[in-house]
């Protein structure tokens, strides 16, 4: 199975109510790039990579594109087995795993379509057909923010990310003790997700005047140094997001016992092989995970949710996807939607999405 051709596409992706806020990006909408993947005998496979603006992350819409443009001419004629993939894509670019992340689950997609398997059946199976999510509330109005915990919780997610952080800690505790007031006895969880906006001197006032509120903190500062300055001196668990940013940071993180979870982005790491090996790292260590990507359409989405379906059952914290914060799919009909706070696995081979390709427009580039 080797690859005829490579079709890049870049995409606006409208975001609902916006603007959506993060401590580190305000968003109004997202520049999504997807690629279709043609093997030899015409069989097809989709990717995408949608970096939430220039500024959450050491990844941005142009850089992605760029980077698919240097490696496709490589590509044209390489194996689609995703290790060999991964082979020839790093032999032609050092970094930049938020680009091969699109390649990689469009290799998936394809060998999924070509073997008529699910692409959570090449992740090893064991799928659950209904997936777990969690909804990400954006920084905003404490009182806001518990009417949102009210209705997801009344909706049935199990459980709630409130996104914290880039504003004075006060705001963020006035926010944090609402949430809890309105989901307390619920069974619904609750992280607080800093997004690397606190200093260790705010997180740990956070800690010390939230002590009597079950919540994980979430990357709650900028660097592993940080994390390993407060990790001693808060009660509640710590979970890595955006400093995980490959498979050695995550054994480091597991391994030196810095973390007791982790979130986890497909593209951030380089796409489904890598996130398959992330997952059984954090099986043999006990660790919670989720399966989320930062954002984009029903390609990344299917990808999450994937992947979501093959983790241990009592460690998986969600398949976040962005459905619930965008306007519309790129398949209308099998496009993963949230009901009930879990998602149904999209059925049919490969990732079960069939992106309408008039929605994107003129490829950006072939190959
Ligand atoms: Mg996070």
């Amino acid at each position: 199975m080797k690859i005829r051709a490579i079709h890049i596409y870049a995409h606006d992706l409208p975001v609902k109510n916006p603007p959506f806020v993060v401590s580190s990006a305000t968003v109004w909408s997202l520049d999504s790039t997807l690629v279709r993947v043609v093997a030899e005998d015409g069989t097809e496979g989709w990717g995408e990579t949608c970096p939430l603006g220039g500024t959450y992350a050491e990844a941005h819409a142009a850089g992605a594109r760029t980077a698919l443009t240097a490696m496709a001419p490589g590509l044209i004629g390489a194996e689609l087995w995703p290790l060999a993939l991964h082979r020839r894509m790093d032999s032609l670019l050092n970094g930049h795993n938020y680009a091969k992340a699109a390649i990689d689950i469009a290799a998936h997609d394809l060998i999924g379509k070509r073997l008529g398997v699910r692409v959570a059946d090449l992740l090893g199976g064991g799928a659950v057909e209904r997936v777990p999510t969690y909804y990400s509330t954006g920084v905003g109005d404490p009182d806001d923010v518990a009417r949102i915990a009210k209705e997801r919780k009344a909706e049935g997610y199990p459980r709630l990310q409130v996104k914290l952080g880039g504003r004075p800690v006060q705001l963020d505790i006035e926010t944090l003790r609402k949430v809890w007031e309105v989901i307390r006895g619920s069974g619904m969880r609750l992280a607080a997700d800093g997004n690397r906006g606190w200093t260790t001197r705010d997180v740990l006032r956070l800690s010390r005047e939230c002590a009597d509120i079950p919540f994980v903190l979430e990357q709650p500062c900028d660097t592993i140094e940080e994390l390993a300055r407060i990790r001693p001196l808060v009660r509640q668990p710590i979970y890595l997001d955006e400093s995980g940013v490959s498979l050695n940071t995550v054994i480091t993180a597991a391994g030196t016992g810095l973390v007791d979870g982790f979130g986890m982005k497909v593209t951030r790491l380089g796409g489904l092989m890598r996130m398959r090996a992330f997952r059984d790292l954090c099986d043999a260590r006990n660790l919670p995970h989720t399966s989320d990507d930062a954002y984009g359409g029903d390609v990344i989405a299917a990808a999450c949710v994937h992947l979501g379906a093959t983790i241990r059952p009592d460690l998986n914290e969600g398949a976040w996807i962005a459905a619930p914060l965008i306007e519309g799919h790129y398949d209308p009909k099998a496009g993963p939607r949230v009901e009930g706070g879990h998602i149904t696995l999209p059925e049919g081979p490969g990732l079960g999405v069939t992106p309408d390709k008039d929605l994107f427009g003129d490829p950006v580039a072939s190959f």
